[in-house]
């Protein structure tokens, strides 16, 4: 399947083969990350609940709520 990179439009896959997807390179998906800043990328959870966690999860949980993000926006397109 095919989605359009949010960053630059350019096409990009989306499946497992793609790790940024949907965008197209790791340099999208960072300078979306950093145009976002904290606001949907929220971690669902208890605040605070991030700090206690240790540095591996924390990331992993970061990469889960950015993904919920991505399928809950482009669902509204
Ligand atoms: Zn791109």
């Amino acid at each position: 399947m095919k989605v359009k990179c949010p960053t630059c439009g350019a096409e990009a896959e989306y499946s497992p083969a793609n790790p940024y997807r949907p965008f197209c390179s790791e340099r999208c998906r960072l300078i979306d990350l950093g145009a976002w800043a904290n606001d949907e990328y929220r971690i669902e959870g208890e605040p605070g609940s991030a700090a206690s966690m240790n540095p591996e999860d924390y990331e992993t949980a970061q990469r889960e709520a950015m993904m919920r993000a991505m399928e809950k926006r482009a669902k509204r397109r």
